[in-house]
């Protein structure tokens, strides 16, 4: 290739994935992988076995882009089509590679598995591909010029796809002309909804700029990303910092942390720098806010344990909270999430309590207390703060989610 790849596509090949039973998560990797070296991939294409589909598929990607990655269809059954099409379009016989047929039998004979003369085809390739070795499965991948495209094929199994792209695309990668790696960044915000968000940063995300600047909504948080590419990995790196600098007066308060880490883990790799330890006290979310947290690997460490006090009995018996207090205030208030986090910590043992009690719905609102008021309560060393959110009515799993994420940023505003 003599200069530098304009567009690439991933193309995911599988009945499972067209008929839903499983999400296309190689396209997602690949497309990150290739971002990184300053690729652009321009669309993912996901289809069937079906081998006129297929065909057609692979074809028209082969036309478009002057990168194709395939996934999937390299097994050892007839349905396995991708080499056959492959060599089909490339226009001519599959070949035999007795090299590979020799390390796929020293590969089932090492695990002890028996070697069907089906896997022979997994040696056969389509014409003038290079082979593509495979240490830890049974099908090596390929690489070969169709049309305008360089085709990488790899297997489904996303484990296998994963090392072979590392062992053989990623180099390949690297050694194209006139390469131009991409930089990221994120600013993770909480607070404002995207239109205002969108608003205040308006004038980077206009189209065509350099470093592009996007927003995306998840899981109850905004990211906003700043991508640029430069002549090396840390040209790219500091044009993307300049401009997050201009971006972090904008946010005050709703700058929450920065990085490619979720929530949890940010939360987590806090209350671990600080030696912190945590337990929290949870009536609406049931649980979600500890489940999040257990998601992060080394929470151990400071992650004690959680109360699930959905009836008020289990409040007052497992936290302490005065009854009359749930009998003058109810179970949505400050009053009692106060008494909660405190009784999280002093029952737990933990330096730092949290807790939520809320009305998630889609009964047991007030015009006082509507649908979607949740209460929060936070203990970190003895001193007790609370508040309330009210967030819109869109359904149980929404506001217990948002409640646990609630919880998450608190950890990341009063753990210093
Ligand atoms: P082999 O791995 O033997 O070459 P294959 O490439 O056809 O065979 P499949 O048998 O179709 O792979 O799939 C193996 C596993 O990999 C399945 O569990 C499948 O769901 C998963 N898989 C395949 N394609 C994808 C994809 N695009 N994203 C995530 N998982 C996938
Ligand atoms: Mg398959």
């Amino acid at each position: 290739m003599s200069e530098a790849l304009r567009t690439a596509e991933i193309l995911s090949i599988g009945d499972e994935l067209i008929h839903g039973s499983n999400l296309d998560t190689n396209a997602r990797w690949l497309a990150q992988l290739l971002e990184r070296h300053g690729v652009a991939v321009v669309r993912f294409t996901v289809v069937g076995d079906d081998p006129v589909l297929l065909e057609a598929a692979m074809r028209e990607a082969c036309e478009r882009a002057d990168l194709v990655v395939a996934t999937g269809g390299l097994g050892p059954t007839l349905d396995d089509r991708t080499r056959d099409v492959a060599a089909k379009i490339a226009g001519g016989p599959l070949w035999f590679d007795a090299p590979s047929w020799q390390a796929i039998q020293d590969y089932l004979r090492a695990r002890n598995r028996p070697i069907p003369d089906s896997n022979r085809r997994q040696a056969e390739f389509p014409p003038s591909a290079v082979v593509l070795s495979n240490p830890v499965g049974t099908a090596p991948a390929f690489r070969v010029r169709i049309h305008r495209a360089e085709l990488f094929a790899f297997p489904g199994v996303p484990r296998e796809m994963k090392r072979l792209a590392e062992d053989h695309l990623a180099p390949w990668l690297a050694k194209l002309p006139g390469a131009q790696p991409i930089a990221q960044q994120c600013l993770l915000v909480l607070g404002p909804s995207e239109a205002l968000l969108g608003e205040r940063i308006e004038p980077f995300m206009v189209a065509g700029r350099e470093p592009a600047v996007g927003v995306t909504a998840s899981g109850g948080m905004l990211t906003i990303r700043i991508v640029a590419r430069g002549r090396d990995r840390a040209a790219a790196a500091a044009a993307c910092e300049d401009t997050a600098s201009q971006i972090r007066p904008l946010l005050g308060e709703w700058l929450l942390a920065e990085g490619e880490a979720t929530l949890a883990e940010l939360a987590v790799l806090r209350l671990v720098a600080r030696k912190v330890t945590v337990a929290a006290a949870e009536s609406c979310t049931a649980g979600l806010f500890s489940a999040k947290l257990a998601e992060v690997p080394g929470v151990s460490a400071v992650f004690l344990g959680s109360v699930v006090s959905y009836a008020n009995d289990v409040k007052i018996s497992a936290l302490g909270v005065d009854p009359a207090l749930l009998q003058r205030h109810g179970a949505v208030s400050e009053e009692v999430t106060a008494a909660m986090a405190r009784g999280a910590c002093e029952r737990i043992g933990a330096r730092l309590g949290l807790s939520v009690s809320g009305v998630a719905g889609p009964g047991g609102g007030t015009a006082e207390k509507p649908v979607g008021t949740i209460c929060f309560g936070l203990c970190l060393d003895g001193a007790v703060t609370t508040w309330t959110l009210r967030f819109p009515d869109l359904g149980r799993e929404f506001l217990r989610e948002r409640a646990a994420i609630e919880l998450l940023a608190a950890v990341l505003r009063h753990v210093p």
